[in-house]
Order: C-alpha cells, then sequence, then structure tokens
C-alpha cells in the first residue's frame, strides 16, 4: 500500500528560503508510485496551510493553491490539522509519516519534533533531545566535551550578561583565544549571523549582529584547517558516508556561498589518509550518540595540517538541496537521493515503533 508522506516545510525562521527550496527537491525525488504526498507550508509569519495531495512534484512549492479554509494558524486548529493518530489508511486525513524539511528555530529544535510527539506521528530525523541539543551550540558543545571530542576553545554568553558587563567578556575573550574568532547566535544554521572578528572592534560588531538573531552567543576561536563532514545516517546501528571536503571559495563557507553561488566546491570523497577517516567515522558516530540522535545527522569537522581531528558540529536536519553535502555524500556511498528519503522513512517507523 502506498505510504503517505506529508512534507512540511517553509516556516518562520531565517532559514525558510533554504527550506523552501529542500521541499522542490524532495517532491522531484519522491517515487509518486510508492507516495502519497501531502504538502504542509508553514508561511513566514507561522501561518499553517495544507494543500491537496500532490500528483507530481512541484517545482513552485511555494505557490501552491492552498485553500482558504485551510488557513490555519496553531494552536488552536491543530488537532483538526493534523491526525491525532498514526494514518490507519482509512480516515482521509491520516498521514504515515511527516518528513519535517524545516530548519533553524522551530523546524530542527525539536518543538515541532515535539508537537509530532504529542500527536503520536512518526516523522523523519532527529527526536525532541537530540534537536533540541543540536540546535543549540553551546549545549552541543558541553556534551561533545563529555564524549572526550576534541574542540576549538570557546566563549559563551547571554545578551544580558554582555550589557551588563562587556569589558569582562571582552577580557575573557582577549584572555582566553586568540584573533581571529568566529562570533555565532548558538541556535542557528546556515551560516546566518555568523561572523570572523580579527580585532576588539570588530568583535563588537560581530556581537551586535550575532544578537539580532539570538539571546545566546558563541565565541569561537578560529582554526585554520580543511573543512571534512560526514553523513550518519541510523537509528541504534548508525552508519557513516564517505567523507567530504568543502572548500569555500570565500573567506568561510556563509550563507550566501552556500544557497546563493552554488560554486563551493566539493570534493567527495575527500583525500584523507585511511587513519584520519577512521578517526572521523569514530567521532562522527560518538557526536550521533552523545545527542541520543536518530535518523540522520550531518557532522562537520575540521583538520588541520597536521591531522587533527576536530569537531565542529552536527546538524540535526541537514541541508538536503541536489546541491546539498549530506545527500552527495551518500550518493558517493552507494544510496541515491530517492533511496536515501525511502531509508529515513523506514527508519522514522522503525523508530516509531520501538517506542509503542
Ligand atoms: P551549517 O549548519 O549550515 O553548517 P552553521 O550556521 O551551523 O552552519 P558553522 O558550521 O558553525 O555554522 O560555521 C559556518 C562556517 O564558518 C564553517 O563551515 C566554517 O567555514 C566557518 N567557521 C565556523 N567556525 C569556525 C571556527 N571556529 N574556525 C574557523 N572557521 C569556522
Ligand atoms: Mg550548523
Ligand atoms: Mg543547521
Ligand atoms: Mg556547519
Amino acid at each position: 500500500m502506498k505510504k503517505r508522506i506529508g512534507l512540511l516545510y517553509g516556516g518562520k525562521s531565517a532559514e525558510h528560503e533554504v527550506s523552501l527550496s529542500t521541499a522542490r527537491a524532495v517532491t522531484q525525488a519522491l517515487n509518486f508510485d510508492d507516495y502519497d504526498v501531502f504538502p504542509i507550508f508553514i508561511t513566514q509569519e507561522g501561518e499553517w496551510r495544507k494543500g491537496a495531495q500532490l500528483l507530481a512534484p512541484v517545482e513552485a512549492i511555494d505557490q501552491l493553491q492552498f485553500g482558504k479554509e485551510n488557513n490555519q494558524s496553531l494552536p488552536n486548529n491543530i488537532s483538526s490539522f493534523l491526525p491525532s493518530t498514526q494514518g490507519t489508511g482509512e480516515d482521509d486525513n491520516s498521514l504515515d509519516v511527516i518528513f519535517p524539511l524545516l530548519h533553524g528555530p522551530n523546524g530542527e529544535d525539536g518543538t515541532v519534533q515535539g508537537l509530532l510527539e504529542v500527536l503520536n506521528l512518526p516523522y523523519i530525523g532527529n527526536g525532541v533531545l537530540a534537536s533540541s541539543a543540536g540546535m543549540d551550540k553551546v549545549v552541543m558543545k558541553q556534551l561533545f566535551a563529555i564524549a572526550g571530542l576534541k574542540q576549538v576553545p570557546f566563549v559563551h554568553f547571554i545578551r544580558n550578561e554582555w550589557k551588563k558587563d562587556q569589558s569582562y567578556w571582552l577580557g575573557k575573550i582577549e584572555t582566553e583565544l586568540a584573533w581571529p574568532v568566529f562570533v555565532k547566535p548558538a541556535n542557528l544554521g546556515s551560516s546566518v549571523g555568523i561572523s570572523q572578528a580579527a580585532n576588539r572592534e570588530e568583535l563588537i560588531e560581530a556581537v551586535d549582529l550575532a544578537l539580532k538573531y539570538d539571546r545566546k552567543i558563541i565565541i569561537e576561536q578560529g582554526i585554520k584547517a580543511r573543512e571534512i563532514e560526514m553523513g550518519v545516517l541510523g537509528n541504534d546501528t548508525p552508519k557513516c558516508s564517505v567523507p567530504g571536503e568543502i572548500k569555500p571559495l570565500k573567506a568561510f563557507y556563509d550563507y550566501q556561498a552556500k544557497y546563493k553561488d552554488g560554486n563551493t566546491a566539493m570534493i567527495i570523497p575527500a583525500d584523507v589518509s585511511q587513519e584520519v577517516k577512521a578517526t572521523l567515522i569514530d567521532h562522527a558516530i560518538k557526536a550521533f550518540k552523545v545527542l541520543d540522535c536518530s535518523g540522520l545527522v550531518r557532522a562537520d569537522f575540521f583538520v588541520t595540517d597536521d591531522d587533527e581531528v576536530v569537531i565542529n558540529e552536527v546538524n540535526t536536519l541537514p541541508g538536503f538541496t541536489p546541491t546539498s553535502m549530506f545527500p552527495l555524500l551518500w550518493q558517493h556511498t552507494g544510496v541515491n537521493y530517492s533511496e536515501l528519503i525511502d531509508q529515513l522513512i523506514e527508519l522514522a517507523i522503525e523508530r516509531h515503533a520501538e517506542k509503542q
């Protein structure tokens, strides 16, 4: 029997546009002979819109006709919006799996995952804990430290602490870290709000920018290294893809380079020694496990000239567009885009069944 897949995309986040590209690509890859596909679009204002069943892949996924009666907002109409039980096939409104194609806050941070848990719906990817821990770069790094993973030194604070005693934080950063540093909102992705700072003046500017996106900021020691990424796929027995290298053509791999220019070089498989590869696999799995991940994760590393492997982060809902690293890593490991989606759907159903 055909599985009924709900594609949840858009969202009230800085990564709304990225989500639209992902949704477009996924509808193009889904085999419509195996799946009934239902679009659920969240506008930039946070309004949920349910579309009619898709009968073919759609290019303009954000331009779909959503009936006026389907323009609903959460939480008032949630129970009528999504089925309250897993699909039996009898209920016209039922879905077998939700594919959350949302990035950033309210998407990959555990909030939507929590909603889907409450509704008892299977969904693709990481659960509440892994999603929220993985979204917060500070919490994530604290957990990595527990797992014994090597990282760059970092300092973190919340807006209020910075406002209260800016000179304390400047002093701490200048003492504990060396220039340049990377300033990041703790809870974001796609390089949004991230900048590099080479001195105190730039640092203050960078913090001001990052504070526009988040109340929590992380300042990291800059590292000169190659950037290697690993795909991890699975639930209790996760597997790793081959490593891939990104070569940003700009100063760093920023939002523009990732999603607009499309000219960032990706080298798959990355040219690393067997020893480095083994360490990358070991560390990617450790990161997956310490965050209690499920489904998928993209683990991002720095590899220094003397082959030191330093973890940067994991992404619990990595970019999934045709030019994204995660699907390409799996393609080079022998799992093509459509097969990858099939596997993720199976993993979602398996994890849901285990919880019962
Ligand atoms: P995404 O989730 O899309 O990978 P992100 O917003 O979570 O991005 P990071 O991966 O942490 O952000 O950083 C974005 C990019 O900035 C990295 O790919 C790298 O090029 C650069 N970068 C980040 N932190 C450092 C650092 N400490 N030293 C050197 N470069 C860094
Ligand atoms: Mg990230
Ligand atoms: Mg991210
Ligand atoms: Mg990254």
